[in-house]
């Protein structure tokens, strides 16, 4: 509508459309900011007007409540990401809320620069937590699906406490080599290909590739059990290649017969 009208707000901005503000994930954001944004600004629908059951709008507000917090950890000015909920035809409000939006973006300065945060550290701190995407989402999912009916809770949902523990308790996946068997299982399933492995050899996870999801967890075979959690303490390192083979034994090794 603000197009339509002719309204002028500021020219500093680049739109992106989504079919939902519920469709702007967290890796989005980082992303942007990663990419050398100064400032996102997500706008949805209003609350309670959503035509569908999925009220994708109280995931962005959840997700953007979750963002100003990882960004006051790692040192960045919460201001930088904001989100109102408007409708379509409010095309004053828009170009109302972008100026301003744009004004308080310039006021922070460039990304990094004006909290004093070194570019360098901040790009691998950036890194750092894109990758631990899926794990935050799997770990709040809770809170994530919260409807939250008054703005006074906003600021409550997610405290420093436990953002701070978010990071400082990240679970590690480990593949214990003397129980691992080899049956591929968690090879297959890994959504990153972080598991380096392969017929009677066995696995590994690559720490650098894992995103942390859980999954190889959930589906080795409770017989083998070979996959564990480490929180808070190193990750052993991985088994050397060449001790990787697993030498089975025969039935005629074992002592046992065909009729057994
Ligand atoms: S936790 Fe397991 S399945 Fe998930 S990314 Fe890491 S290695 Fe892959
Ligand atoms: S699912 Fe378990 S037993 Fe199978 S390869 Fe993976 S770690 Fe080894």
């Amino acid at each position: 509508m603000a197009g339509v009208s002719r309204l002028q707000y500021t020219t500093e901005v680049r739109l992106i459309r989504v079919m939902c503000s519920g469709r702007v994930d967290l890796e989005f954001v980082l992303r942007a900011f990663s990419n050398g944004m100064d400032g996102v600004f997500i706008g949805g629908c209003r609350l309670n007007e959503c035509n569908y059951i999925t009220h994708g709008n109280y995931h962005a507000l959840n997700m953007v409540l979750l963002c100003r917090k990882i960004m006051e950890h790692i040192g960045l000015n919460p201001d930088r990401l904001r989100i109102e909920f408007m409708s379509s035809a409010e095309g004053i409000l828009f170009a109302e809320v972008m100026s301003e939006f744009g004004s308080k973006v310039k006021e922070l300065g460039p990304l990094g620069k004006g909290e004093g945060i070194d570019q360098n550290e901040l790009k691998s701190k950036l890194a750092e937590i894109t990758k631990l995407v899926p794990y935050i989402k799997v770990v709040k999912n809770e809170k994530l699906a919260s409807r939250l009916v008054n703005p006074e809770q906003y600021d409550t949902l997610f405290t420093k406490d436990e953002i701070d523990k978010l990071f400082s308790e990240v679970i590690s996946y480990y593949i214990d080599p003397e129980k691992c068997q080899a049956c591929m299982t968690c090879a297959k399933r890994c959504p990153v290909e972080a598991i380096v492995g392969g017929k009677n050899l066995i696995h590994v996870i690559d720490q650098e590739k894992c995103i942390k999801c859980g999954t190889c967890f959930e589906v080795c075979p409770p017989k083998f059990r070979a996959v564990t959690e480490i929180t808070g303490a190193p990750v052993p390192p991985p088994i050397p290649e060449e001790k990787r083979t697993i030498v089975r034994k025969t039935k005629k090794e074992k002592g046992e017969t065909d009729k057994e």
